[in-house]
């Protein structure tokens, strides 16, 4: 297995430097997406004093011409901070900061869907919409291939890897703990964690998270994943389905909830939401990864616990359904749906606000809705 060359530098003699006492300054990072919307960049700055909330982050800027999101002679795009996280790496008082990418003349950056979901998400905010993603994705060492697999072949056929345990099951394990352990130093809303079908794929949920809040903390988790991934020499890939045949594709099941749906008698609730979906597959299909749908053709096959790109379909503990409601939630009556089609490199901001467009604001047809504000 061939090592990353980042993996290859002596951790040990990096702490030396990382126990340095900083004096009163602190090291903020700023986080974006790129222009492929699935690329995350970062970049970090010194402040004179610790930012208490994120009004005390100042605006910074970058180099759009170096991120596919400008041209070289008009390059600068501004970095508006959004969402402040702990840093788990550089530690207290040290921060993340998610930004939203602005053009030269202000407009939000075209994979900038954070700014249109946060004005959607303030039509409905007195639904108090809660969101859950589960993150599917699978370790790849350097030289692409998944992680532990053999180099001129393939482990055994699935069965054994979900959620096991064993050298010969869990492929990567250091990699998963890492992650959970700084998601939660971070403040990042992260809720579990699972060995997935496929060797070398894992699973870590987010949720649940009220309206803006879950595109904020899923991506900030994506961001620490890779960066947990850079330290051990591996590369995280969200790809829908990084090992064509008989191995399970990597989603991004997305769980969703109203108020009402979450209240006695909720599953009548959940079932009109049902068939507001059913009606508009399309549009959330095109929704549902950077791709418009290509990337998922891949994966939503019908096979593999998915179900069929070309057909809406729904059922209670139903894992082949698009829609899929939980057991627990049939029989209480009331809780969430989980909407398994989601690409696992879907952009959550779009995903999240194509739920609330056609569940809450009740949108019809192929186009999302323009609303006056
Ligand atoms: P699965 O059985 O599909 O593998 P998981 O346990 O992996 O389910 O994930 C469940 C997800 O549902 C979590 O992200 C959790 O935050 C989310 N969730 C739980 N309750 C709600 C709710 N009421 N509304 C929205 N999301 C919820
Ligand atoms: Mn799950
Ligand atoms: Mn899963
Ligand atoms: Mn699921």
């Amino acid at each position: 297995m061939s090592l990353a060359a980042s993996a290859k530098l002596d951790k040990l003699v990096k702490q030396q430097y990382m126990k340095l006492p900083q004096g009163d300054k602190v090291q903020v990072t700023y986080i974006w997406i790129d222009g492929s919307g699935e690329g995350l960049r970062c970049k970090t700055r010194t402040l004179d004093r610790e930012p208490k909330s994120i009004q005390d982050i100042p605006e910074w800027n970058f180099d759009g011409s170096s991120t596919y999101q400008s041209e070289g002679s008009n390059s600068d795009m501004f970095l508006i901070p959004a969402a402040m996280f702990r840093d788990p790496f550089t530690k207290d008082p040290n921060k993340l900061v998610l930004c939203e990418v602005l053009k030269y003349n202000k407009e939000p950056a075209e994979t900038n869907l954070r700014d249109r979901c946060r004005r959607i998400m303030s039509l409905v905010e007195r639904e108090h919409p809660w969101f859950g993603i589960e993150q599917e994705y699978t370790l790849l060492a350097i030289d692409g291939r998944p992680f532990g697999w053999p180099p001129n072949g393939f482990p055994g056929p699935q069965g054994p890897y979900y959620c096991g345990v064993g050298a010969d099951k869990a492929y990567g394990r250091d990699v998963v703990e890492s992650h959970y352990r700084a998601c939660l130093y971070a403040g990042v809303e992260i809720c579990g964690t699972n060995a997935e079908v496929m060797p070398a794929q894992w699973e870590f949920q987010v949720g649940p998270c009220e309206g803006i809040n879950m595109g904020d903390h899923l991506w900030v988790a994506r961001f620490i994943l890779h960066r947990v991934c850079e330290d051990f020499g591996l590369v995280v890939s969200f790809d829908p389905k990084p090992i064509a045949g008989n191995w399970n594709g990597a989603g991004c099941h997305t769980n969703f909830s109203t108020e009402d749906m979450r209240k006695e008698g909720g599953l009548k609730v959940i079932e009109e939401a049902i068939e507001r979906l059913a009606k508009r597959h399309r549009y959330h299909i095109r929704a549902y990864d950077p791709k418009g749908g290509l990337d998922n053709a891949r994966r939503l096959t019908g096979h593999h616990e998915t179900s069929n790109i070309e057909e809406f379909s729904a059922g209670v503990a139903n894992r082949g359904a698009s829609i899929r409601i939980p057991r627990a939630v049939g029989q209480d009556k009331r809780g969430y749906l989980e909407d398994r089609r989601p690409s696992a490199n879907c952009d959550p901001y779009i995903v999240t606000e194509a739920l609330v467009r056609t569940c809450l604001l009740k949108e019809e047809g192929e186009e999302p809705k323009e609303y006056s504000q």
